[in-house]
């Protein structure tokens, strides 16, 4: 049984500020103690933005002394709950948003070495600049930090090509619960030196140490960029279909979108050109990224007429332009907007071994509408086995009239994801919101291993307290 936490009183704050830079404490305003679906509202003595990765040895030094919980803070778009502490003792809540700089950009070595404030979309012009691709890719990039996509290890719509987070990870340099700090922004792709602690620290969510910097692994940038969105049978078609784009290489994204997300479009009336006159129940997003003297044009024809003969697809836009790829891309991306529009009744960010994906939709689709008559919208990124699996109400009907059904239409999701070999969190973690569920499915030796390294690492448990696993 861990202690329990102090609260950070005024006297403490004081002291800790007394041993910071001037100008180290931000506002405690709702930018920091909100999260973007609304679920928490935090809390926080103090929200701290250090300059350096000293200062944040500093700080997490003074809390492990005093018992004092830190929640680490990047963009705060994390989809789980992690970056918000509601209940407990006041912790630190501390924000890496003025340790953004790009340190350095290795363009021979394609690595760029970069402050875990850092945000996605600034890595990704540097390493343009450099003529590299950094490739993570995803809807919050303008706000996303590097520090919290590592920490979650987030995903996105390249990772079918490029992998996640953790993929693109070469080495980070972190504060660990006690204060030390590892300087580990290795620039080696090989280096079989004992355990692996910087793949501890990615996906812990700040539950183990605070990422302060992380060296990133660049590539080189495709010349040539063709999208095209294809209707598709049914989801096993899409899966025979990918198999024929990967084939031809050069896939970097491959996204099912479901008839149901493009009506949710026009219902929600956002401004987004429709593909087809008529939404087909089932398309697909195909983006190919080629190198020079490639034609993006004929291979994505290519691509339709195999899959037209192959009986896969039976019709499809093919950008001939920037202004058309952006507007194919647009209807992939205002989805999450649209849903929230029209207003889930339960959110699911599921993965499946890609054969079980059928089989899948087919049951949950039975099980769920014999409880309820929900509308299904799932959508995502298809080649990673990862849909979003989203519940809502039917048309002229609220949400909050099935508010006591959704934890029964979740569970019915969870326990067939589960039967069919899959995980509840794909991409955006455990946070808050799934600690219950990693309880429920989660290897109970994996779960008494990670119990173990956080007792290790954390022995006061101050880092990110109640996150992935319960505080007991
Ligand atoms: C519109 C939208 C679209 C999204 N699309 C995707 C998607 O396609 N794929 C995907 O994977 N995710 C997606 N997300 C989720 C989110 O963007 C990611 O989880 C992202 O990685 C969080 O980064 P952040 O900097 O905002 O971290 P935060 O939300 O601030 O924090 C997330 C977690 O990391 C911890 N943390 C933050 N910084 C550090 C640090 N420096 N050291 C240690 N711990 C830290 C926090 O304590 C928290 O537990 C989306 C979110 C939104 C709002």
């Amino acid at each position: 049984m861990a202690e329990p936490l102090a609260d950070l009183t005024p006297g403490l704050a004081a002291d800790l500020l007394s041993r910071l830079p001037p100008g180290t404490a931000r506002d405690r305003g709702p930018a920091y103690l909100t999260e973007p679906r609304g679920m928490w509202r935090g809390r926080a003595g103090l929200v701290l933005a250090p300059a350096d990765t000293d200062e944040v040895a500093r700080i997490v030094g003074f809390a492990a002394r005093h018992r004092i919980g830190i929640v680490p803070w990047g963009g705060g778009t994390g989809l789980v709950g992690g970056q918000v502490l509601a209940e407990g003792a006041l912790p630190i809540l501390l924000s890496l948003e003025r340790m953004n700089a790009i340190r350095a950009v290795h363009a021979d070595e394609n690595v760029l070495i970069a402050g875990a404030g850092a945000i996605l979309a600034d890595v990704q012009a540097a390493a343009a600049q450099a003529d590299r691709l950094f490739p993570l890719s995803l809807a919050s990039e303008g706000s996303a930090r590097i520090g919290g996509l590592l920490s979650t290890n987030a995903g996105g719509v390249n990772v079918l090509r490029y992998g996640n987070a953790r993929d693109l990870c070469l080495g980070v340099e972190a504060v660990l619960p006690d204060g030390s700090v590892m300087y580990g922004l290795r620039r080696l792709r090989k280096d079989n030196t004992g355990y692996d602690i910087r793949n501890l620290l990615i996906g812990a969510e700040g539950t183990l140490g605070i990422v302060t910097a992380a060296s990133l692994r660049l590539f080189p940038r495709p010349a040539v960029r063709g999208t095209a969105i294809l209707t598709v049978r049914d989801p096993a078609a899409a899966l025979t279909l990918l198999g024929m784009a990967q084939a031809g290489g050069g896939v970097s994204a491959f996204e099912l979108i479901s008839g149901q997300g493009l009506r949710f479009l026009a219902e929600a009336g956002l401004a987004v050109r429709q593909p087809f006159a008529d939404p087909p129940d089932w398309c697909v997003l195909v983006d190919l990224g080629l190198p020079a003297g490639d034609d993006a044009m004929t291979r994505l024809e290519a691509l339709f007429a195999a899959g037209a003969e192959a009986g896969l697809a039976d019709d499809g836009v093919i950008a001939s332009s920037e202004a058309q790829r952006a507007e194919l891309w647009a209807v992939r991306e205002r989805i999450p907007e649209a849903n929230r529009h029209v207003g889930a009744i339960a959110s699911n960010d599921i993965s499946l071994p890609l054969s079980e994906i059928a089989p899948f939709m087919d049951r949950a689709g039975t099980a769920l509408t014999a409880i309820a008559p929900v509308r299904i919208n799932a959508f995502g990124h298809l080649g990673d086995g990862n849909l979003h699996y989203n519940l809502f109400p039917p048309k002229g009907r609220a949400k909050a009239e099935f508010a006591d059904l959704a934890d029964d239409l979740r569970r019915v999701v969870d326990d067939l994801v589960h039967d069919h070999g899959g995980s509840f969190s794909a991409e955006h973690g455990v946070g808050r919101l799934k600690v219950a569920q990693l309880e429920r499915y989660g290897d109970p030796a994996r779960l008494a291993a990670m119990r173990a390294i956080k007792a290790a690492l954390d022995p006061r448990g101050i880092m990110n307290p109640g996150a992935v696993l319960r505080r007991v």
